[in-house]
């Protein structure tokens, strides 16, 4: 554990320094890459102690690691948490967290709208090891409250949702977790430690796809996953074991993308909002979805758990699909991608990125409309972000079938 918790210290200034000087050597001003599978000891009493964790140290790459330490501490700090260990992927720390918990007969509450790779572990994998899983309409309280009370293990919250940026009130829902006993988990990947500390909000455990905003850059994938030394311990244990291990290389990018966390999410959010009100005056946009626009259904929540809305939206084309093949097609600034959170701008439509393994008519059950765009705002200038969709919805307007 680190003896720095930079407690007094701003965001940035965490993001900057926390988890580093540990782990430097030979006085560089940078964490190394630490490569090595194993560490020797020439000690046998001290290998001992390591391997029985009465002494810290690193054993075997699977379990620890240098770069990793530092990459877990960083985010620890930044999510105000007690302990925090990291995966491969968002799905390794969602996955692992489910699994580490979860027993056959226990029962978990969810909602409709979380991210497609975990709405699959709810709809096919739990369901195999008999875990109940009940999925409420994502934004309804009271729904989710009435299920909760009938008792649960794990309620498990993604807030703001995809792809139509829905937001559920974590202190709420906490509450009615709390009531039962059950361990609140918060997928707070959308919202970063920048906009939204669920821990802080009473979550039990939050955790990250830190491929996505943490990393920044779309060159290495991760997850992580924070709580108490309690609660993380074990999701560790069974992490060490199942060996979704995060790799030092991409340690090392998302520790580099992570000190500029805060001028990418500050400056994604501030051309969010002006996207998103550039799109609300478009003739050829149905609805724009932003919790930072007062015409958002949960914009009253947003205000209250969130520092910032973030830099995803989305916006409804008139026309469906065939307006999505004319106008993105045309935009410059944007990669066609399933990926978000990026400093490039990136456009997909719900239909091929989060919601591609849904049919016509569950996409419509879930409110998505066919012609739904979402936006990853990129650090580009806003004025050439907005000079960019402007000349794309001229070439619609003329197009438009
Ligand atoms: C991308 C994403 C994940 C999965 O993360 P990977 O790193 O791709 O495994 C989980 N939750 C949310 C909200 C995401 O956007």
């Amino acid at each position: 554990m680190e003896k720095n918790e930079y407690l007094n210290a701003g965001v940035s200034t965490k993001a900057v320094w926390a988890g580093e000087k540990e782990q430097r050597v030979h006085g560089a001003t940078q964490v190394p890459v630490v490569v090595s599978v194993a560490y020797g000891y020439d000690d046998m009493d001290e290998w001992y102690d390591v391997a029985i964790g009465k002494k810290f140290g690193h054993i075997y790459g699977r379990n620890t690691n240098p770069t990793v330490a530092a990459f877990e501490n960083k985010v620890r700090i930044l999510e105000g948490a007690e302990a925090a260990t990291s995966f491969s992927t968002g799905m390794a720390a969602i996955s692992n967290v489910l699994y580490t918990f979860l027993r056959p007969g226990d029962k978990v509450v969810s909602i409709k709208d979380t991210y497609g790779g975990t709405n699959k572990i709810f709809t096919e994998f739990l369901p195999n090891m008999n875990v109940v899983v009940t999925l409420c309409n994502t934004g309804d309280h009271e729904a989710i409250e009435a299920e909760v009370k009938k008792g649960c293990k794990i309620l498990y919250l993604e807030t703001p949702t995809n792809p139509t940026v829905k937001i559920t009130d974590i202190e709420r829902m906490v509450k009615a977790g709390k009531a039962v006993g059950a361990i609140v988990v918060v997928d707070n990947t959308f919202a970063t430690p920048i906009n939204q500390n669920p821990l802080a909000l009473g979550a039990d455990i939050v955790l990250h796809s830190a491929t996505k905003f943490l990393g920044g850059h779309a060159d290495a994938l991760g997850g992580v996953a924070c709580g108490s030394k309690e609660l993380i311990e074990q999701v560790y244990h069974y992490r060490e074991i199942n060996g979704a291990t995060l790799a030092p290389w991409d340690a090392y990018l998302l520790l580099r993308g992570m000190k500029t966390l805060k001028l990418r999410v500050l400056q994604q959010a501030k051309s969010a909002m002006e996207i998103a009100k550039y799109l609300e005056k478009q003739e050829l946009v149905e609805a724009v979805y932003y919790p930072g626009l007062e015409s958002h259904v949960h914009h009253d929540i947003a205000k209250k758990q969130m520092r910032g809305f973030g830099g995803m939206l989305s916006f409804a084309l008139k026309g469906g699909m065939d307006s999505v093949k004319v106008l993105l097609p045309k935009l410059e600034y944007a990669n066609r991608a399933a990926n978000l959170g990026a400093v490039e701008t990136t456009y997909g439509p719900a239909r091929t990125t989060s919601h591609v393994e849904c049919t016509v008519e569950e996409r419509k059950a879930m409110g998505i409309p066919e012609g739904l765009v979402r936006i990853s705002v990129g650090i580009e200038d806003v004025e050439d972000l907005i000079a960019d969709l402007e000349q794309a919805f001229q070439h619609l307007a003329k197009n438009i079938k």
